[in-house]
C-alpha cells in the first residue's frame, strides 16, 4: 500500500531531488545561495534550470511559471511552455538559467498604487531560491519576488524577505554579544493555523452574495447556531472527512506539512494547522493551501469559504500566526532554556518582542486590516482591535521581580540578577490558554491571532519582523558600547519592562471594561476599522522604522497605503451593489409574490364567507407590505449613497465615507430584509437560508 512517505513532496524540487539530479559542484553552489544568499552564477543557473526542467517534464509538466504574490492578495502566474522549435520541424523542451532567474510579466494590470506612474509599466519577477519550485497540474511553478523596473517591490514577498534579513542582522549582533560565534543566521518561523467554512456547492451557487463577495449579505439567524458548542472538536462528518483526506494528500505531495485538522466553533467551520517552517516558505505554503482547499472542495461538491465573516451571528474565521525566532543551529530564541546564560538571552529576546509590539501596535493592527477582518476584530469572538500581550502568570511574575528588584518568589532569598540566577523552567504550556488575547506567548512562540482567514500572512510577519529588528537594534547599539555587559543588560531589561508594561495584559480581551482601560488608562491604540488604522502606515515613526531597515522605500509605503484603502473601498462597494441587486431582483419579488398570494387568498375567502375576519392573513399581509416598502426605500438609499461616492477624489476620504455611511445603510437594508425572511413562507424565499447553508453538509 502507498504510504505518505512514498509521495510526500513528490511534486517538489526539494533538496532530495537537487542532490540526486545536480552535479556535486552545482549542488554546492546552489546550497550556498539557498543557505547564505550567495549570488548564483550563470553556469550554475543553467545547470539548475536544465535539471529542474528534466525533472518537471518527467513528472508530466509542459509549462513553467514564475509564481508570485502581487498586492491583490492572491497568487499570480503566467504560463510559458518549455517548447522550442527544433531544426527538423519538431520541438525540444528547453529552459534556460535566464528564464529561471528572471521573468518579465506585464506589471500594468496589477495594483501598484501610483508606482506605475513614476516607474515603468513593466515589471520583473526574480527567483526566490529559498522556496522550492513545485509542480501544480502541468506547470512547474517557480516561487519569485515581483518588482517594478525601478526595483520597487510590487509584491508581498520582497518586503517579507527584506524584513527577515533585517531581523537576522540585528539578532546576530545580540547573539555575538552573548559570546555566540557559531550561529550563521537567525530565521523567523511561522505555523499559521487556517480556519475556513465548508458549504454545499449547489447552495453556494444560488447565493449571489457568496459568489460575488464571499460572505452572506442577507440572512436571518437559523433556529440553531453555535450556542450548543457541539461543533468544536466534534466528530468530523463523512463528506468533510473525505475532503480533508484528499486535501492532506494534495498538500503533502507539495511538501506542505499539514498536521492538525478539526472542527471549529461555528457549524460548518473547520481548521487546518501545518507544522511550522521558515516564514517565507510558510507564507508560500499558506497561499498554496488556500488555493488547494478551494480546488479540492470543488471536487467534493463543496465550496471552501475563506472570508473572515461569511455569516453574521456565528464566529468568523482567522488565521493564528504562531511566530518564533531560531538560529541555523536549531536554537529557538524564544525558548526559556535551562541555564542562566540562556535565560538572560531569552529574556532579552522576549523584551525585544514586548517593546516591538508596544512601539508598533499601530503597524501590527494595520497589517491585518481588511474590510473582511473589520467584521471580526472587536466582535466578541476574535481578539479586539486593541493590541496587548498575554504572557501568563509565571512570566509576568518573573518580569515584575526584575522590574522591582524584588525576589521572584517567597522561596528566593536574593533578588534576581540576570546572568546569575536560574529562572524557573517553563515547560511548554504552563501558561494558561488565553484565547482572547491578540498576541499570546505560548511557551516558546508568540501567537498573533488577529490575522484574517483570507489574508496573506506576509504583511503581519513583515511588521512583526521589522518591529522586533528595531528593538534588537536599539539593544545591540547600547550593549555593544557598554562597559559592563551584565549591568547594562539588567538595566535594559528592567527599563523595557517599566516602559512597556502597559502592553501586557493577562485578562479577558473581549471585556468592554478592558477596551476602556486600554485606551483611557493605558493609552493603547484602538483602531476598529481599516480607514482608522491604514493611514498610520505613513506616520513618521513607522516610515522611519521601515525605511531604516530597508524593508520599504517611502514610495512603496505610499503605494501600499493607497492600495489597501482602495481594496477596502472596492470591497464594500461591490458588497453594496450586490445587496441592491439581490434586494431588487430576488428579495422584493419574492416577498411581493407571497403578499400577492396572501391578498388573493384573503379576497377569495371573503368572497365565499364575507363574515370571515382573516385576522392572521391580513395582519401578515400588512406587516409584509410595510417591510416591502422599507426594503425598497432602503435599497434606493443605499444605491444613492454609493453613487455619491463618485464625488470623492481622495481615497482616504472615500474610505471614511464608506465606513460612516455605506456600512450603516447596508446594515439597515439587511435588518428589514432579514425580518421579511422570518415572515415569508420558505417556498417563496429565493435562495438558501442560514440553516440550509450551515447544516446541510453531512
Ligand atoms: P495549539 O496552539 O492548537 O495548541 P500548537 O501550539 O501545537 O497548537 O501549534 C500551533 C501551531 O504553532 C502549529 O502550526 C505549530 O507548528 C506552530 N508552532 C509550534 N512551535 C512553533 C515555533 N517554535 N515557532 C512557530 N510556530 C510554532
Ligand atoms: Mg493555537
Amino acid at each position: 500500500m502507498e504510504t505518505v512517505s512514498d509521495y510526500f513532496g513528490c511534486l517538489v524540487f526539494d533538496d532530495r531531488v537537487m542532490k540526486a539530479n545536480l552535479s556535486a559542484d552545482v549542488y554546492a553552489s546552489l546550497r550556498k545561495t539557498i543557505d547564505e544568499g550567495a549570488k548564483l552564477d550563470a553556469s550554475v543557473a543553467n545547470a539548475v534550470a536544465s535539471a529542474m526542467k528534466d525533472w518537471a517534464v518527467a513528472h508530466g509538466a509542459t509549462h513553467y511559471t514564475h509564481w508570485f504574490q502581487p498586492l491583490t492578495g492572491v497568487t499570480a502566474e503566467k504560463h510559458d511552455s518549455f517548447i522550442s522549435p527544433a531544426p527538423d520541424g519538431g520541438v525540444i523542451m528547453d529552459f534556460s538559467g535566464k528564464e529561471l532567474i528572471k521573468g518579465e510579466p506585464d506589471a500594468s494590470s496589477f495594483p501598484s498604487g501610483g508606482l506605475r506612474a513614476t516607474f515603468e509599466a513593466r515589471g520583473y519577477t526574480a527567483w526566490d531560491p529559498t522556496s522550492y519550485a513545485f509542480i501544480k497540474g502541468k506547470t512547474l511553478c517557480i516561487p519569485t519576488a515581483f518588482c517594478s523596473y525601478g526595483g520597487e517591490a510590487l509584491d508581498k514577498k520582497t518586503p517579507l524577505l527584506r524584513s527577515m534579513e533585517a531581523l537576522n542582522r540585528q539578532a546576530l549582533r545580540i547573539l555575538r554579544l552573548f559570546g555566540n560565534t557559531d550561529v550563521k543566521c537567525v530565521r523567523t518561523s511561522v505555523g499559521p493555523e487556517q480556519e475556513y467554512f465548508l458549504i454545499d456547492k449547489e447552495m453556494y451557487e444560488k447565493r449571489k452574495d457568496l459568489v460575488y463577495t464571499g460572505r452572506t449579505l442577507f440572512g436571518a439567524k437559523s433556529p440553531k447556531g453555535q450556542e450548543m458548542d457541539d461543533h468544536y472538536f466534534g466528530v468530523i462528518k463523512p463528506r468533510v472527512a473525505a475532503f480533508m483526506e484528499d486535501l492532506n494528500k494534495e498538500l503533502w505531495k507539495l511538501g506542505i506539512l499539514a498536521k492538525t485538522e478539526h472542527n471549529e466553533v461555528a457549524p460548518a467551520q473547520h481548521e487546518l494547522a501545518p507544522i511550522y517552517t521558515t516564514t517565507n516558505i510558510a507564507t508560500d505554503h499558506n497561499q498554496l493551501t488556500m488555493e488547494i482547499m478551494q480546488k479540492v472542495a470543488a471536487k467534493h461538491g463543496l465550496v471552501c469559504l475563506l472570508h473572515e465573516k461569511p455569516f453574521a451571528g456565528v464566529n468568523g474565521s482567522g488565521k493564528h500566526n504562531n511566530w518564533s525566532m531560531a538560529t541555523d543551529t536549531g536554537v529557538n530564541l524564544l525558548s526559556p532554556g535551562e541555564t542562566p546564560y540562556e535565560n538572560a538571552q531569552f529574556l532579552l529576546f522576549l523584551c525585544a518582542v514586548i517593546k516591538a509590539v508596544d512601539d508598533y501596535q499601530d503597524l501590527l493592527r494595520l497589517s491585518v486590516a481588511t474590510a473582511g477582518n473589520d467584521h471580526r476584530l472587536g466582535a466578541n469572538e476574535a481578539p479586539p482591535a486593541v493590541i496587548s500581550i498575554f504572557l501568563g502568570d509565571e512570566l509576568m511574575g518573573v518580569l515584575e521581580a526584575i522590574e522591582n528588584d524584588t525576589p521572584y518568589s517567597a522561596a528566593e532569598k536574593t533578588t534576581m540578577k540576570l546572568g546569575v540566577d536560574v529562572l524557573p523552567r517553563f515547560p511548554r504550556d504552563t501558561t494558561d490558554r488565553n484565547r482572547t488575547s491578540p498576541f499570546a506567548f505560548t511557551g516558546n512562540k508568540f501567537e498573533f491571532r488577529m490575522v484574517g482567514s483570507s489574508d496573506s500572512i506576509a504583511c503581519a510577519n513583515i511588521m512583526l519582523n521589522a518591529a522586533v529588528a528595531e528593538s534588537l537594534k536599539v539593544y545591540a547599539d547600547r550593549l555593544e558600547g557598554a562597559e559592563d555587559f551584565e549591568t547594562a543588560l539588567h538595566e535594559m531589561i528592567q527599563k523595557t519592562i517599566k516602559d512597556h508594561k502597559r502592553i501586557l495584559f493577562n485578562g479577558n480581551g473581549y471585556d468592554a471594561a478592558w477596551i476602556k482601560e486600554a485606551t483611557e488608562v493605558r493609552g493603547l491604540c484602538n483602531y476598529p476599522t481599516t480607514p482608522d488604522c491604514m493611514p498610520h502606515l505613513l506616520d513618521k515613526k513607522n516610515v522611519d522604522l521601515l525605511t531604516s531597515h530597508k524593508i520599504f522605500s517611502v514610495s512603496e509605503l505610499q503605494s501600499r497605503c493607497e492600495i489597501m484603502l482602495e481594496n477596502y473601498c472596492k470591497t464594500v462597494i461591490i458588497e453594496a451593489n450586490t445587496m441592491v441587486d439581490m434586494a431588487r431582483k430576488q428579495i422584493l419579488p419574492a416577498v411581493e409574490g407571497y403578499t400577492a398570494d396572501l391578498a388573493s387568498s384573503i379576497a377569495s375567502k371573503k368572497a365565499v364567507a364575507p363574515e370571515l375576519a382573516c385576522g392572521y392573513e391580513t395582519g401578515l399581509l400588512t406587516k409584509l407590505s410595510g417591510l416591502t416598502d422599507q426594503i425598497a426605500i432602503k435599497t434606493d438609499e443605499l444605491e444613492a449613497a454609493v453613487l455619491e461616492l463618485k464625488n470623492y477624489t481622495d481615497i482616504k476620504e472615500e474610505s471614511c465615507a464608506i465606513r460612516d455611511t455605506i456600512l450603516g445603510k447596508m446594515a439597515a437594508l439587511r435588518a428589514v430584509a432579514d425580518e421579511a425572511e422570518t415572515q415569508t413562507s420558505s417556498e417563496y424565499w429565493p435562495f438558501p437560508t442560514y440553516g440550509d447553508l450551515l447544516f446541510s453538509v453531512k
